[in-house]
Parts: C-alpha cells; sequence; structure tokens
C-alpha cells in the first residue's frame, strides 16, 4: 500500500519513507491510498498484541510482518501490564476504554512506545545508516510519553524541551528522572509556546542542519502528524469492540458510539480509520474543552482559529489548530486540491469554510459537544458519587459531552490520562481538601477514593533526578547541537 499527501496526489511514498518523513515536502500529511479490510470474526479472539499485528501488517505493507509481529509483542504485552485496551463498564450502556495502562500513564503510549521501533526499522528498510535525533517541544505528556518509547534506541537521540515551572510537578519528575544515555531534557524559561517557537526555529535552521550532518545527525520530530504516530491508535477500537461483544454490551454486527476527548484530532480520526475498515461504528463523538474550534467545525462547516487561547486543566486539548483534521478533509473530500486551498486560508487568513458536501459527509460520521472546566470538575464528581468512577480532567470532557449525545448505540469514553496524573483537580472536583505537593495529592486521592496510584507515579519521588539544566529559549539551539 502506498501513501500520498493530503495537497497533492503525485507525492507517492512507501510506508516507511512516510514514517522517516513525517511531513510531507508540499507541507501535507501522509495518508493511505486504501484502506485494508478488517477480517472480523478472525479478529475477535485474538489478543490485544497479536491484533495489533493484523492492523499494522495492513497499513505497513513494506514492513516485514515477523518484525510487525515482534514489535507488536514487545510493545503491548507485559508493558502495558496485560492491561492494553481494557475495557471498564462506567454504568448501563456507558463504558470507558481505559488507555493510561502504559508506562506514562497516558494514552500517548500506544503511539510512542510503538513507533521508534517503526522508526529505526524504516531506516534499515531504506537503507540509511545516519543518527536521527529527535527534538520535542512539550506541554508535559508527550515528552514523556516520548523519552520512554525512544530511550535505549540504537542510532536515536532524543532532547525535550518544556516550560521551566510550567507543568506539574509529577510531569517535571516523569521527564528529569529519564533513564538511558540516548537522551536529554531542558526546563526552558518560558511557557510552552516559547519552547515550541524555539524548536520549530531549530527545524527551520539550514546552519544547524549542515552543522549536524558534517556529524551524520539528521533532525527529526515526533510529534501527532506522523503516520507512525496515528496507525497505532487504530488497534484498540477493534479490541475494544471485541471486548463488548464478550461482556454482552453490543449484539455482533450492531453499532457502537465513541466518544474521544479531542486535542490534534489524532486519536478520533483513528477511530475513522476503523470504521472504514469495517468496524461497525455508530457515531464518533468529538469532545472539546473550552478551546472549541472542532465544535464550532463540525457544526457549521467554518474552522476559524481566530479566538482566544484558554488554559484548562485539561492541557493536552488545548489546541486551536488540529493538524489531523487534515487527513479527514481529504478522505471525505477525496481531493487534494480543495484541500490545500483550506489549509492555505487557514494559515493566510486563519480560516476557511468547507463545502456542503464535505460538511455532510463529516457529520455523517461525526458528531461534537463541548465541556469547560466546570463542567468537567462536576463530571468527575458525578461519575465518582454515582458509579464509583474515578477519571482525570480529559476524561471528564468526554464523559460531559458523551452523555449529551446518547443514542440508542452503546456509548464507550476513551480515557486517555490516569486521574493520578492529575492529582490535584481531581481531588478539588471531589471536593477534597487540596495539599500543597502532587505526592500528597496522590496519597490523598487514593485515601478519598480506595483508588491506588500508578506504581510508576507514586516512584517518581524516590528516583534519582538527572536532569535539571535550565536554558533560555536563545539557547536551544545551541542544545540542539549538543
Ligand atoms: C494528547 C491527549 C489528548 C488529545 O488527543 P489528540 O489525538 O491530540 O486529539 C487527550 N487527552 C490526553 C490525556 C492527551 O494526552
Amino acid at each position: 500500500m502506498q501513501y500520498q499527501s493530503t495537497r497533492n496526489p503525485n507525492t507517492v511514498v512507501s510506508s516507511s519513507e512516510a514514517i522517516l518523513r513525517g511531513l510531507a515536502p508540499d507541507g501535507g500529511l501522509f495518508v493511505p491510498q486504501e484502506f485494508p479490510k478488517a477480517d472480523l470474526q478472525a479478529w475477535r479472539s485474538l489478543s490485544y498484541p497479536e491484533l495489533a499485528q493484523q492492523v499494522l501488517a495492513g497499513f505497513l505493507t513494506n514492513y516485514d510482518p515477523e518484525f510487525l509481529r515482534g514489535a507488536a509483542q514487545t510493545t503491548y504485552g507485559a508493558a502495558f501490564g496485560g492491561k492494553a485496551g481494557h475495557l471498564e463498564q462506567v454504568r448501563d450502556g456507558l463504558y470507558a476504554l481505559e488507555l493510561w495502562h502504559g508506562p506514562t500513564c497516558a494514552f500517548k503510549d500506544y503511539a510512542l512506545q510503538l513507533m521508534p521501533k517503526l522508526l529505526v526499522q524504516a531506516k534499515k528498510n531504506l537503507g540509511r545508516g545516519e543518527t536521527t535525533r529527535i527534538l520535542v517541544a512539550t506541554s508535559g505528556d508527550t515528552g514523556k510519553a516520548a523519552l520512554a518509547g525512544y530511550a535505549g534506541l540504537e542510532g536515536i537521540e532524543i532532547a525535550v524541551f518544556y516550560p521551566n515551572a510550567g507543568t506539574s510537578e509529577i510531569q517535571r519528575l516523569q521527564m528529569a528522572t529519564q533513564q538511558g544515555d540516548n537522551v536529554a531534557v531542558y526546563a526552558v524559561n518560558g511557557n510552552f509556546d516559547d519552547a515550541q517557537t524555539g524548536v520549530k526555529r531549530v527545524f527551520g535552521d539550514a546552519s544547524v542542519a549542515s552543522e549536524l550532518e558534517k556529524r551524520n545527525i539528521r533532525l527529526s520530530s515526533a510529534n501527532s502528524i506522523n503516520w507512525g504516530r496515528l496507525v497505532p491508535q487504530i488497534v484498540y477500537y477493534f479490541y475494544s469492540y471485541f471486548r463488548l461483544v464478550e461482556q454482552g454490551g453490543v449484539a455482533w454486527g450492531q453499532p457502537v458510539d465513541f466518544c474521544v476527548p479531542t486535542g490534534n484530532f489524532g486519536d478520533i480520526l483513528a477511530g475513522y480509520y476503523a470504521k472504514r475498515m469495517g468496524l461497525p461504528v455508530g457515531r464518533l463523538v468529538c469532545a472539546s474543552n473550552r478551546n472549541n474550534v472542532l465544535t464550532d467545525f463540525i457544526r457549521t462547516g467554518t474552522y476559524d482559529a481566530r479566538r482566544t487561547f484558554y488554559k484548562t486543566t485539561s492541557p493536552s486539548m488545548d489546541i486551536l489548530v488540529s493538524s489531523n483534521l487534515e487527513r479527514l478533509l481529504y478522505h471525505v473530500s477525496g481531493d487534494a486540491g480543495k484541500v490545500a486551498g483550506w489549509m492555505r486560508e487557514l494559515s493566510v487568513n486563519g480560516k476557511y469554510t468547507v463545502d456542503e458536501a464535505t460538511l455532510t459527509a463529516i457529520q455523517e460520521s461525526f458528531a461534537c459537544g463541548c465541556a469547560d472546566d466546570g463542567e468537567g470538575a462536576a463530571e468527575i464528581h458525578a461519575r465518582f458519587a454515582q458509579d464509583h468512577y474515578l477519571c482525570d480532567p480529559h476524561t471528564a470532557v468526554a464523559f460531559c459531552v458523551a452523555e449529551a449525545s446518547r443514542s440508542a448505540a452503546p456509548m464507550v469514553v476513551l480515557s486517555t490520562a490516569s486521574p493520578f496524573k492529575f492529582p490535584r483537580d481531581v481531588l478539588a472536583a471531589l471536593g477534597g481538601e487540596v495539599p500543597a505537593g502532587d505526592f500528597a495529592a496522590m496519597a490523598a486521592l487514593t485515601a478519598a477514593t480506595g483508588w491506588q496510584a500508578p506504581e510508576s507515579l507514586r516512584m517518581l519521588d524516590r528516583m534519582p533526578v538527572r536532569f535539571d539544566t535550565v536554558i533560555e529559549p536563545a539557547g536551544i539551539r545551541d542544545a540542539a547541537l549538543r
């Protein structure tokens, strides 16, 4: 199977190239030219790693199937504690797909534990011998998930830049205690935008590229527009459907709705791919926080990024330009010329409006809704009080929207982070006294709910801190060259 750019059907590459390059040269994103057909009957009894192998093999056709089998086994076996794709019933007809049983307790592990292996193999497939240096600007979650995924891999180095004092104590310690010889972590004096702008500048700096080329190093990014980050996320839609059938939550072949807390539109788009492959998906409900640009778009067809940016208690959804939406626009319109035009309008005017047929096609598969911090906190409280189910602020947004979007079909909410990654906000939502430190808050949350914090978070205050360097934004270039 080949991949093409969303902005030009003549830019065609293999799966290895799509993963190695990340972005197409015309600025578009790589999309598969067809959708492999799911074999639902054969897949329903597979383990998570086996199912992952099947889905990956359908899309990554120029990878050795034996390699994919091994990669899926080592990624989704023990590292997820046997709980990859774990589905929990919350109440009648309402389920949580818990995607936070991986090493860093957020759903990004599904992609970032696998994608580094795909990248190393892509280099082998293409006969590339240089060292790849990954630069990541992070507001918190992505940095740790990327460090954990790339640590210790041959031919790869990774440097992560986060805003000094801009993350939670737990998020900072998750990064500062990262093991591995090929990792580096920097706190940047400034906010997330300063870190991101600094990293983007380094990517665009030809003098950095030529300096590194002398040392046989090439820069790359780990961000969520890479096809290698999207494809692993398709697997858990299938897996959760099969578990739901097993648990008697849905009859075989009948549709299920999914509600997804959305930022960059990657996670929910994977659900659309699962649907196109043949999974009985009813509606994909796109849940946004107060930064509700996607709610407006799905309702009206106008994407308008010219609006106030709000910092919320669900920071991984604080996004005004959802990059992966471009892929959906291509799949529903089938017209790379149109997509290129809309993206040009977005960069020049900050907005675009799609045609009626495109909007109708989107609304056939997608519903939407939004909830602010107050509604999210009330939802955390209500789910615990009524169902004894504890969720984090991102997942709470989705539970809120799910309730308002129920159809006759069962509803699966994608639960994207452990509540113990945000112990202070969750505790406050439950009405508890919030202690000063994150670790005290974790303990208080356990005392209040009986839920145990994941060991990988509890042990952080006993881990040696390896990285405490603070740099100015102007120092990102030097750090990237080190
Ligand atoms: C990244 C993230 C999201 C948003 O996922 P997208 O694929 O960017 O839409 C939601 N919740 C959590 C906890 C995240 O880390």
